[in-house]
């Protein structure tokens, strides 16, 4: 049995404020059973008004943004004004979906076959499994188009976002979404797999580590469910040359930092030409010697968790103790406090070298060519983004176009915080696509249908 059960724990102040026990094997059955009859009638609900239900679920992340916001500001540490700007983000996919998904459900032609077409419906109850680094945008991007396409969900969140998983759950019910078609489930891993076993899911989309992404894809490939997967990252970051060095290493900084650097798709691991190398280390150590612990809106935040804390020091000790070279931070305060680090020396017998560093630890590695820098960025399993800088936007493309990588970026950190682009990875970072028009594509059943 897993211990301990949902909590909620400032990392800001290690206080433990509230916990809730795990489903009982009777609750998981009763959200199966409601999932599976709600289908029956949210399936055959004109889209039309599965649409305006989706839009009042747009509008409430908007409204009520800010104690969203606090809730997971608590839960998981982030600051207010990204907590809530997490929340907003939320009614833009919501509002993405509502707008453009009954056009990315039509019907589409068989060229050349008049009576044939090609149908989008959905295929039924899918379970969502979700991590605390975005509590509410993780969520977002799986229910917002599985609810316009007509699938319903249950969603087992991460053990320490109780509050938050609760507060979607709620937002749902007020936005009209019917009893059954979205269910909050405080499962175990194993009512997860037990879950996954039961005839009456079709599908289950997982945000996590590979860990956890190994363990769901493989019940599921033992029951034959469809399975999308968004998991780690260590994105390459490329610069070749710049005529700004300052502002180059601002944007990097910037994009490591954002979220404590816990996000799939941080620019975990710089890899920098040797002209622009000490000027770009040395801007990066810069602000990082800037920055002091967040007391209301400035400085940085806790990370997660002690535990996720303690994780990364090791992985810096480790580094460190290996011969690479700490320029700053990488200290462990109270709590879940961990200020924000540059190292640089890392070699493939360290951990740093292949393993995901899911917090603020920029590591800058120094090449010479393009094809050092290819080399260096495809080296690792994961393969989620990756972006190149460069004045030769040419220069740039070709490098990009060599990354092994289900984003590439050319003079851009990354494509998200948009609607309307897709998100997803290949290698260990996962298969399947979230977000834009792939994303409504993944839990459908594109029926072929053909009249003679
Ligand atoms: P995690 O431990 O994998 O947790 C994610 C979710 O999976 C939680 O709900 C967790 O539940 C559940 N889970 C874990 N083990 C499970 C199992 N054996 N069976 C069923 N469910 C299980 O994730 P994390 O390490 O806290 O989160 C960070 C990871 O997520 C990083 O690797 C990061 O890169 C990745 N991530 C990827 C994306 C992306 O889009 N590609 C986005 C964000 C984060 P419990 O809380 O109950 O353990």
């Amino acid at each position: 049995t897993q211990t301990p059960p949902y909590q909620v724990t400032n990392p800001a102040t290690g206080a433990v404020l509230e916990t809730f026990p795990f489903a009982t094997d009777a609750e998981v059955e009763s959200a199966l059973a409601r999932a599976a009859a709600a289908y029956e009638t949210w399936r055959a609900t004109p889209i039309d008004e599965r649409v305006s239900v989706v839009k009042r679920v747009a509008a409430l992340f908007s409204e009520r943004s800010a104690e969203l916001g606090e809730l997971i500001t608590t839960e998981m540490g982030k600051s207010p004004a990204d907590a809530a700007g997490e929340a907003g983000f939320c009614a833009e996919i919501f509002g993405y979906y509502a707008d453009q998904g009954p056009g990315l459900l039509a019907d589409q032609p068989l060229p050349g076959h008049p009576g044939g077409r090609i149908e989008h419906l959905p295929i039924g109850p899918l379970l969502g499994v979700m991590p605390w680094n975005y509590p509410y945008y993780q969520v977002a991007r799986f229910a917002a188009p599985n609810l316009v396409a007509g699938n319903t969900i249950i969603l087992k969140h991460a053990e320490n976002c109780p509050t938050s998983a609760r507060a979607i759950a709620q937002l749902m019910a007020d936005a009209g979404v019917p009893d059954g078609v979205y269910v909050n489930l405080f499962a175990t891993h194993e009512q997860v797999a037990t879950m996954i076993a039961d005839p009456r899911v079709r599908g289950v989309s997982l945000t996590g580590s590979e860990r956890a992404g190994t363990a769901v894809a493989e019940a599921a490939g033992r029951h034959l469910k469809k399975v999308v997967l968004e998991l780690g990252g260590s994105d390459p970051y490329i610069v070749l040359d710049t005529d700004d060095v300052d502002a180059t290493a601002e944007t990097a900084w910037q994009t490591r930092i954002a979220n404590m650097g816990q996000a799939c798709n941080s620019n975990k691991r710089m890899i920098v030409m040797d002209e622009v190398y000490d000027d770009f280390v040395a801007g990066l150590v810069e602000r990082a010697s800037a920055m002091t612990p967040r007391t209301d809106a400035d400085g940085y935040s806790p990370m997660v968790s002690r535990k996720a804390a303690e994780g990364l020091l090791a992985q810096v000790r480790d580094a460190v103790d290996k011969g690479a070279t700490l320029h700053v931070g990488g200290e462990l305060g109270d709590h879940a406090w961990f200020s924000p680090a540059v190292l640089t020396g890392v070699t493939p017998e360290m951990r740093a070298w292949h393993e995901e560093l899911f917090g603020p630890v920029a590591v800058v590695y120094k090449v010479s060519t393009d094809d050092e820098a290819v080399e260096l960025a495809n080296a690792v399993d994961f393969g989620l983004g990756g972006a190149v800088w460069s004045t030769d936007e040419e220069r740039a493309t070709r490098v990009a176009q060599r990354l092994d990588v289900g984003m590439a970026n050319v003079n851009l950190p990354a494509a998200d915080g948009f609607a309307d682009v897709p998100f997803g990875g290949t290698k260990r970072s996962g298969f399947g696509r979230e977000l834009g028009p792939l994303g409504i594509g993944e839990f459908v059943n594109q029926r072929v249908f053909y009249v003679q």
